[in-house]
């Protein structure tokens, strides 16, 4: 197949300003690889980075990728023209510190070797082209995609691995009540895995559509986060405990307080959401101690959990493609990002396709 030489991305060029242009495509060294992109799941931490100026323009973002290898670096091998591939965005050292205390995720290798599409590396997934490094290559970063499995379903082999790896670190157990509050598409996915594991999701948002489909995508209950009876609703399904574990999937204090009320003695809070910055939180620290519940924190993914992840999407163990609810052009990114910001009644996962 011939490659242009230019493409079309969505490049961002500050806030409230992303243009869709011709840019060069990734010029590819040997040990790298080109990848058309086929899918890019809209992923919250994407809408953040383009409606806030986190991050110097211009860049082009979008890492939920998934694609077609079109070029191969001379001395990449195991990997061919026409292979399917999901492309992972970071890949650690696996030897600092953080590394051997498994939190891979704060590696600096991690977070900043990436893949891209051109201008300071971002995730490129907003391209039509993506350019993988050697590194990510050559360290299990592109994962074949099995006959059957759609471009779509493979793109959220990343958001499965950021959820699987909190779940983890939460230690849910088979049984476990867990509180998830928010049920968009990282809530539901929550819900999804949790069904898996043999544990008892109950999710909680303020979309009546939302706590809907929460009860027909795998939660065991789905309340009102509104509800004045919220507390005692949870406690009462719960023989009086509260549930074992909270996993924020939405950045709102109210819901933290409502996670501190709604969780047993002994039992964990799971920050999942990111927050605003000038966000604080007063917390009386005897509610900690006299409780003893454990306040976490979970952010990307783990190399640890790639297998297990890519498994339960291929597999279709837990069935993301029920999540998809928009199918965007990549030219029409900046819609896709208004439309996930003001969410219409059946608005889930947003997916774009170049
Ligand atoms: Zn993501
Ligand atoms: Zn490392």
């Amino acid at each position: 197949m011939a490659i242009p030489q230019t493409m079309h991305a969505a490049v961002f060029y500050g806030v409230g300003d992303l243009r869709y242009e011709q840019v060069p495509v990734p010029e590819v060294g040997d040990d790298e690889v080109l990848v058309q992109v086929r899918a890019c799941g809209l992923c919250q931490s994407d809408i953040k980075k383009l409606r806030y100026p986190l991050l110097d323009p211009p860049r082009i973002f979008g890492h939920e990728t998934s694609g077609t290898i079109v070029r191969v670096g001379a001395s990449v091998t195991g990997w061919q023209i026409g292979d399917r591939v999901v492309v992972l965005h970071h890949i650690p050292c696996f030897y600092c510190a953080y590394c051997l205390n498994e939190n891979y995720s704060m590696c600096q290798v991690y977070q900043q070797v990436t893949t891209t599409a051109g201008f300071v590396p971002s995730g490129g997934g907003f391209a039509e082209y993506v350019k993988v490094p050697g590194y990510i290559v050559s360290h299990g970063g592109l994962i074949p995609i099995p006959e059957g499995v759609s471009f779509e379903e493979a793109s959220f082999v990343e958001p499965t691995n950021c959820c699987l790896k909190a779940v983890k670190k939460a230690q849910i157990q088979p049984g476990q009540w867990v509180l998830i509050t928010g049920a968009g598409p990282i809530g539901l996915m929550f819900a999804m895995l949790c069904k898996h594991f043999g544990a008892r999701p109950l999710v909680t948002d303020l979309l009546p559509s939302r706590i809907e489909r929460a009860r027909t995508l795998g939660a065991e209950v789905a309340l009102d986060a509104r509800a004045p009876r919220l507390k005692d609703e949870i406690l009462e399904l719960t023989g009086g405990l509260g549930v074992d574990v909270t996993l924020l999937a939405v950045p709102s204090t109210q819901a933290f307080f409502q996670a501190l009320d709604a969780t047993r003695k002994g039992g964990k809070i799971l920050f999942f959401a990111e927050f605003p910055e000038q966000v604080e939180i007063p917390l009386n620290p005897n509610v900690l101690y006299r409780k003893e519940i454990d306040l976490m924190g979970s952010y990307s993914s783990s190399y640890k959990v790639q297998h297990l992840a890519s498994q339960l999407v291929f597999e279709r163990r837990i069935d993301v493609g029920a999540l998809i609810s928009d199918a965007y052009p990549l030219r029409d990114l900046a819609a896709a990002v208004e439309q996930a910001v003001r969410p219409a009644e059946q608005t889930c996962k947003i997916v774009i396709r170049p």
